[in-house]
């Protein structure tokens, strides 16, 4: 028995990372933020708050507890020869800017090339996923994609173009609502081949 339990016991203790602050502070904190605002977090609205936003924010960045490359493991290679272009387009994020923790609500378009091998399409999804779900820059997301793709498929090419829209542009500071940010990365083939690219940019339009 011992010799079961003595290993899953140290399986979660490196999950568990010791400088992570606990739930409580978290609330704690988002009080604190509440207070500043001029309400009082003791009103009967605002009590259960901090609670909910704490659980809220873990799923925000639930991505985080994610290891991207890790989605990519399992792959096919019955393929037939196949080695055209495989696009997942219009793929919907939710993601927070790192400067203002505000939303950035866009769609990701995914392709690669593959060579030999390829992956379930919903992997490209939870691939975007992992990366939306922290703290972003869009420039960086996208370039994370790209990369994590080429480095764990070793495809003949990948791009990744994303879309999106900053609350903290929209909302604030500027505040220029219906402003779109547009982001790109293009590796092998969709770098080198102007017909790939095209075929990628036309799909993605
Ligand atoms: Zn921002």
């Amino acid at each position: 028995m011992d010799a079961i339990v003595k290993p899953l016991a140290r399986d979660l203790q490196a999950e568990h990372d010791d400088s992570r602050p606990d739930r409580s502070e978290v609330e704690s904190a988002l009080r604190t933020i509440i207070r500043w605002t001029g309400d009082d977090p003791d009103r009967p609205g605002l009590l259960e708050t901090p609670a909910r936003v704490t659980r809220a924010f873990e799923e925000y960045f639930a991505g985080y507890r994610q290891d991207p490359a890790l989605l990519l493991q399992k792959t096919f290679e019955e393929i037939e020869g196949y080695d055209e272009m495989i696009v997942l387009g219009g793929i919907p994020f939710e993601s927070h800017c790192e400067h203002h923790l505000a939303p950035i609500i866009g769609r990701a378009w995914v392709a690669y090339v593959p060579r030999g091998r390829v992956v379930g399409i919903s992997k490209l999804a939870r691939v975007v996923d992992a990366y939306a779900k922290r703290l972003q820059i869009q420039e960086k997301m996208t370039a994370q994609i790209a990369d994590t793709i080429e480095r764990v498929l070793q495809p003949q090419g990948v791009g990744v173009i994303i879309k999106a829209t900053h609350h903290c542009m929209t909302t604030r500071g500027v505040h220029k609502p219906g402003t779109e940010l547009v982001t790109s990365r293009m590796l092998g083939c969709f770098r080198d081949n102007p017909v790939s690219r095209h075929e990628f940019l036309a799909v993605a339009h």
